[in-house]
């Protein structure tokens, strides 16, 4: 089976050929600028490629309720030419095969639950810390969308009693990505995030933050592993402090392995490396063929 991935991120866009074990055999980037100049790439680098079905992870809001007039849209999106543009409408226009399509964490989520960090397990939660903080969700084996699609990087946190910054979320000022994403860092302290490797207070409010969010999650989800990536994580001494905050958040009420014992094999970092955006949309690519097939 030829697989078609498109990765369609606010910077660029990865494309790349695998398969349905999730092996990237090729992949190229194309930086995103007007919908017609990227698309126009796009849609040429897979004229040639007789690909069985394609699989899109896209940055977001999107429209993904497939009875919608606007179904494989990308939504009210401030990134510039891109708002209300109907990506998939684009991309079926050129390939008369299955389309999978879904956001860029919810792709990455069934990525690594079917051949990462969470491989073999039919729930888990793929959570990103860069730009943005986005999570997506594999429940029972399904990718969770709901009514639109979560936004669990937006949820609201308890302040640190020492921290008085605003918040930089547009729309909520100190949600979650408000306080901890990595343009919420850089403003607070007045440097990147990786000029401040070494400040340990940093890294700690960055915690205290992050393991609010995943407590959370574990509350309302019950996730059986939870996988963080995204430029803000490459920080890995983050890991130790988000899962010691995580217990004590929990304070005994979880009594499940994953959190007395094995907390450092249930919150871990995503085992696709640099494929894992790619992997996820070939996994959406391989879960449209499938469903086809069956109907
Ligand atoms: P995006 O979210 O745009 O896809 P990334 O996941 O790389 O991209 O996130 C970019 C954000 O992560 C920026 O705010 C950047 O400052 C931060 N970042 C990137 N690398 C590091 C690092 N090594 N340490 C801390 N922060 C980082
Ligand atoms: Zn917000």
């Amino acid at each position: 089976m030829i697989l078609g991935a498109i990765e369609a991120g606010g910077t660029k866009f990865v494309c790349g050929i695998g398969n349905e074990n999730g092996e990237v055999i090729e992949r190229i980037s194309i930086p995103t600028t007007t919908p017609e100049e990227t698309m126009r790439h796009v849609v040429d680098y897979f004229k040639e490629k007789k690909v069985d079905a394609l699989g899109v992870g896209s940055f977001g809001p999107v429209d993904l309720n497939v009875s919608s007039p606007t179904y494989g849209y990308i939504t009210s999106t401030p990134k510039e030419h891109w708002n209300q543009y109907n990506l998939v409408g684009e991309l079926k226009k050129h390939f008369h095969v299955p389309i999978g399509f879904d956001t860029d964490v919810n792709a990455a989520a069934l990525g690594e639950s079917l051949w990462g960090a969470a491989k073999g397990l039919d729930s888990c939660l793929y959570m990103t810390v860069g730009t943005g903080i986005g999570v997506g969700a594999v429940s029972e084996g399904k990718l969770v969308h709901g009514m639109l699609h979560p936004e669990m990087g937006h949820i609201l946190v308890r302040r640190h009693d020492e921290d008085h910054f605003t918040g930089s979320c547009p729309f909520h000022g100190d949600c979650l990505e408000g306080m901890a994403s990595g343009p919420a860092i850089e403003a607070r302290w007045g440097k990147k995030g990786v000029e401040l490797a070494s400040d340990i207070e940093v890294w700690e409010l960055e915690a205290y933050y992050l393991a609010q969010a995943l407590v959370n999650y574990i509350l309302v989800l019950s996730p059986k592993r939870i996988v963080i990536g995204g430029g803000v994580m490459k920080q890995e001494h983050l890991f130790p402090l988000v899962r010691k905050g995580v217990v004590q958040l929990l304070n005994g009420y979880i009594q499940h392995e994953n959190v007395l014992d094995q907390i450092d094999k249930y919150i871990v970092p995503p085992d696709l490396g640099d494929n894992a955006g790619l992997c996820g949309a070939l996994a959406l690519a391989r879960q449209a063929y499938t469903i086809k097939k069956k109907s």
